[in-house]
């Protein structure tokens, strides 16, 4: 289900800063509007968020910088596990069990990072590609800035809560 989109107003007043766009992508939310729901059991992510309509997958080929994402968090990850897994056992090694506690985290980074890796690459594209005029519904996206500093004036009926 695809929300209907209203245009761009002709003078916005703010849009999602960079820091909201990476902040919602990174918790697995719409970069647009930050609502939730964008993903089922981790690998089913929705094709366009069901609440400002923005589709994930901005161009042809978008989702090879989310695989790309998903590299760089899993791997950071992974290293953050074998530091303290060293660190806490440290001098004395349980290498078998290091060993096999460190295989859970490598097989289980990627699949826990791969919905917010998609949400997140999409917050990076938007700051680096602004969202165009007809790409989402204004009123949801404007909404959810202006809700978040106080103003109240935006008509919107939009279901997220950031
Ligand atoms: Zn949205």
């Amino acid at each position: 289900m695809t929300a209907q989109r209203r245009p761009l107003p002709a003078r916005p007043r703010k849009v999602p800063s960079t820091v909201r766009l990476l902040w919602r992508g990174v918790r697995g939310r719409c970069p647009a509007c930050g609502a939730r729901g964008q993903y089922r059991w981790l690998v089913n992510v929705s094709p366009s968020c069901h609440n400002c309509g923005l589709q994930f997958e901005r161009i042809e080929g978008h989702f090879v910088g989310a695989v790309g994402m998903n590299t760089i968090m899993s791997l950071g990850i992974l290293l953050i596990s074998l530091l303290v897994s060293i660190a806490v056992t440290y001098p004395d090694f349980p290498v078998l069990k290091l060993m096999l506690a460190n295989i859970a985290v490598a097989i289980a980074a990627p699949l826990v990072c791969y919905p917010l890796s998609r949400m997140l690459w999409t917050g990076i594209d938007i700051a680096m590609r602004p969202l165009g005029p007809d790409e989402v519904d204004w009123a949801v996206v404007l909404g959810s800035v202006n809700k978040w500093v106080g103003h109240t004036d935006m008509n919107t009926d939009s279901g997220n809560s950031e």
